[in-house]
């Protein structure tokens, strides 16, 4: 059974829309999929979902700001990445 869930905050790459984006875990894979315009991809950046290891240099510290910058807007969590 795959368990869908939104992401608070987050807004869709597609349309715009905030908090219609929602993601699941499907062979071993994280997806992201946007109920308003039904566009979807391959997420790869949080690892204890998939239950292997980060293949990006963001370690467990990181992933905690990076939860606590998507409240806020997909801008943050763009600046924390560059840097
Ligand atoms: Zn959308």
């Amino acid at each position: 059974m795959t368990t869908k869930r939104f992401i608070a905050g987050a807004v869709c790459p597609s349309c715009g829309q905030q908090d219609s984006v929602r993601m699941y875990t499907e062979n071993g894979e994280n997806y992201r999929e946007c109920v308003e315009c039904h566009y979807s991809d391959v997420m790869e950046k949080d690892p204890s979902l998939a239950g292997k290891p980060p293949v990006t240099r963001v370690s467990p510290e990181d992933r905690k700001s990076d939860d606590d910058a998507k409240k806020d807007s997909a801008v943050q969590i763009v600046r924390i990445l560059d840097q």
